[in-house]
């Protein structure tokens, strides 16, 4: 399978998603928040957070991985987007990070399908066009010298989102 094929996009509540690991936009303390964070939380049941509570949080750009709870998923794997702060603090390469290192997790634990919320795009506030531009490149470059995961969702949550996405999808 082409690499364009094995990329997705979707709109819709990424907690419902039926998939191997759903990638959660965390923030450092790893403890629960607002936006995608607090909605995966809530499917989840407060399981996830009593096994995210012994990981001792987790820095910006790195990811962690727990199990799926009560979602329909194996795994969650966490990761802590930069906070947008002009773009001149690491931003671009913190979020390269995010995805990178959730790759990784995903390819170590040999899941086959995730799905992708867009990271720091909400509450952290970074540009959408830049953002999906990071995660597409990243994924491109990811799928072209892996074998797993065999399918990447992004899952667009609003219609700016989506465009931003569907512009950048390979062909
Ligand atoms: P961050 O703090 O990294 O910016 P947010 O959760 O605030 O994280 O936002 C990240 C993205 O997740 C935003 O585009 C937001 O619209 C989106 N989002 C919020 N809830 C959901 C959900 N249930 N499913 C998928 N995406 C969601």
């Amino acid at each position: 399978m082409s690499v364009a094929d094995r990329i997705e996009l979707r709109r819709g509540d990424i907690t419902k998603l039926v998939v191997d690991a759903i990638v959660n936009a965390a923030n450092s303390s790893l403890l629960g928040g607002g936006g995608v964070d607090g909605a995966i939380h809530r499917a989840a049941g407060p399981g996830l957070a009593l096994e995210c509570r012994m990981l001792n949080g987790c820095k910006t750009g790195q990811a962690k991985i727990t199990g799926g709870h009560k979602l329909q998923v194996k795994h969650v794997i966490h990761t802590v987007g930069p906070v947008w702060n002009g773009g001149n603090h690491g931003e671009p390469a913190l979020l390269a990070a995010c995805y990178a290192n959730s790759f990784r997790l995903a390819a170590e634990h040999g899941l086959r399908t995730i799905a992708f919320p867009a990271i720091s795009c909400g509450i952290y506030r970074y540009p959408i066009e830049q953002a999906t531009e990071i995660a597409m490149a990243e994924t491109l470059k990811f799928l072209s010298v892996n074998d797993l995961p065999e399918k990447v969702t992004f899952v667009a949550f609003s219609d700016e989102i989506f465009q931003a996405y569907s512009t950048r999808l390979p062909a």
